[in-house]
């Protein structure tokens, strides 16, 4: 039989796996690989947190490989070179993968599809990360869109409801050899990881019962559910999306398959927001400078203030003295994830109050969450700072305060997270200066109303210099 390398990077899984499917299909023995280059993603290699999701979703597709009989080799990069060497160690004829879209991953992954084709390897690439491709999805006019509703609109149009591949049954063992897991070292040596795994199952399976339970419990009040953080209202699939344990195809089909129409209007709004995913992957395959520069060009102009240190530690550590802020920023420390509201609220916090450059928020997000994305972290940032595309408008300044009082009404997602405030009432508690403060809990660390209007300045100055 002869031998295809599948190349396993972000779609760790079995199920639904076009590039693994389609290595049988062609009567190929499959040899499935994981090489790690983090420096081929540089300057955006996995962080903290994504390393240790990383490092258990190997571990269980490890598993479930040796399940079925075969083994996953781990090897460390570069990534051509493994390939080459696989090759020669297995007599691979063919090397098949699915795409990514961030501009690094385009950028390998083409050098080593044309070299190895260029020396008669059968080297294919396959769709399995997305809903649509970006590049499928064209306004009328044939250009790239910058508008997430038109996005969608098209998109919607063209779900893939196709019942998922099946997962292989059996595998067969190739003898190669895997370096250790162990020694790759993803986990963090502070061990700050210990709420992570509370929250979080990493792998296929992790990722199948997530959608189970959010199906089971939240997808029905989904529509207003997703908004309130103190519950779990929403499916927690980013990471699993994120590192490819799930297709958005397989849940695509869960929502659709065999729904009657009330049904398919309940799972719109779900839907909906895996097409924020893909207009997220659509923005940054068509304009990849945008992990660092604004999508809006006037925002090159725009004076971000002095980063001032001691303030920029405050919001990561949760010690702003903003209870909704502080909470969230708990949250991502101690779960390694962030409810998508209060995401928008600290990062509008950062972005505004302290006039903090969005890069500075979307670094730290990077190192600290499980489900960290360059393409959603971008567009989450850029979208919150409003220099993104389709973005809220500059003068859209959350307030921390009522919108803490309207998603969080009895204050129960702050108590959670920042206990100092739980004997307060909840008139109070998003703005506990209001009763004199609590002691252990710091004053906050600016004035909300001047530090909006100071933004509303710096933002009406752009546009006048820009005009
Ligand atoms: C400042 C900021 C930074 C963000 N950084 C990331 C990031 O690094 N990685 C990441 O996956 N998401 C990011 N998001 C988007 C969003 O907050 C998360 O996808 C969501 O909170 C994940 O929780 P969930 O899986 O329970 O979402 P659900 O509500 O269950 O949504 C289902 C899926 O849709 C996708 N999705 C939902 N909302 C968005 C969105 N606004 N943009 C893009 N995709 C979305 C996710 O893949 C999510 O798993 C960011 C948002 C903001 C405002």
């Amino acid at each position: 039989m002869t031998v295809a390398i599948v190349w396993l990077r972000r779609d760790l899984r079995l199920f639904d796996n076009p590039a693994l499917h389609a290595a049988i299909r062609a009567g190929h023995a499959p040899l499935l690989v994981y090489i790690h280059a983090p420096q081929e993603d540089a300057p955006w290699q996995p962080g903290g947190a994504a390393r240790w999701w990383l490092h258990h979703s190997l571990l269980a597709l490890s598993s479930d490989v040796e399940e079925r009989g075969g083994c996953l080799l781990l090897r460390r990069g570069p990534s051509k070179q493994v390939i080459d060497s696989l090759i020669a160690e297995s007599g691979a004829v063919a090397v098949y993968w699915n795409r990514l879209y961030e501009p690094a991953s385009r950028e390998r992954d083409s050098a080593i599809k044309a070299d190895l084709r260029a020396r008669g390897i059968d080297a294919q690439s396959f769709a399995g990360h997305l809903l649509r491709e970006p590049f499928a999805i064209k306004t009328g006019a044939g250009e790239p869109y910058r508008v997430f509703t038109p996005f969608w609109r098209n998109l919607a149009q063209r779900l893939d409801s196709n019942a998922p591949l099946a997962a292989p049954t059996s595998l067969p063992r190739i003898s190669v050899d895997s370096e250790s897991l162990d020694s790759w070292k993803l986990l963090p040596s502070i061990r700050w990881d210990h709420g992570f795994s509370e929250r979080f199952s990493p792998g296929e399976r992790g990722a199948a019962k997530s959608l189970d339970v959010f199906l089971d419990s939240a997808f029905e009040h989904y529509a207003n559910g997703r908004d309130l953080p103190d519950r779990r209202g929403t499916s927690g699939l980013s990471p699993h999306l994120h590192f490819g344990e799930i297709s958005p195809r397989r849940i695509v089909h869960r929502l659709t398959a065999q729904s009657t129409p009330a049904q398919r209007q309940l799972a719109e709004p779900y839907l909906r927001e895996l097409g924020w995913r893909d207009f997220a992957h659509h923005l940054i395959y068509h304009f990849p400078h945008l992990p660092t520069d604004p999508m809006q060009r006037a925002f090159e102009a725009f004076e971000w203030a002095a980063i001032d240190a001691g303030q920029l530690r405050a919001w990561q550590q949760g010690r702003t003295g903003i209870p909704i802020v502080d909470a969230g920023m708990r949250e991502l420390w101690q779960t390694g994830w962030m409810h998508n509201r209060v995401r928008m609220i600290v990062a509008s916090f950062l972005t505004k109050n302290l006039r903090f450059h969005w890069l500075e928020g979307a670094r730290w997000f990077w190192d600290t969450l499980v489900d960290a994305d360059l393409a959603n972290n971008t567009q989450g940032w850029q979208w919150t700072a409003g220099c993104g595309a389709d973005a809220a408008p500059y003068f859209r300044i959350f307030n921390p305060v009522s919108q803490g009082e309207r998603f969080d009404a009895n204050g129960a997602y702050v108590k959670r997270f920042v206990p100092e405030l739980a004997k307060l009432p909840a008139k109070a508690i998003h703005q506990p200066w209001v009763v004199g403060g609590v002691s252990g809990y710091p004053q906050p660390i600016v004035d909300l109303k001047s530090t909006r209007e100071a933004a509303l300045s710096a933002f009406a100055l752009m546009r006048s210099s820009g005009s």
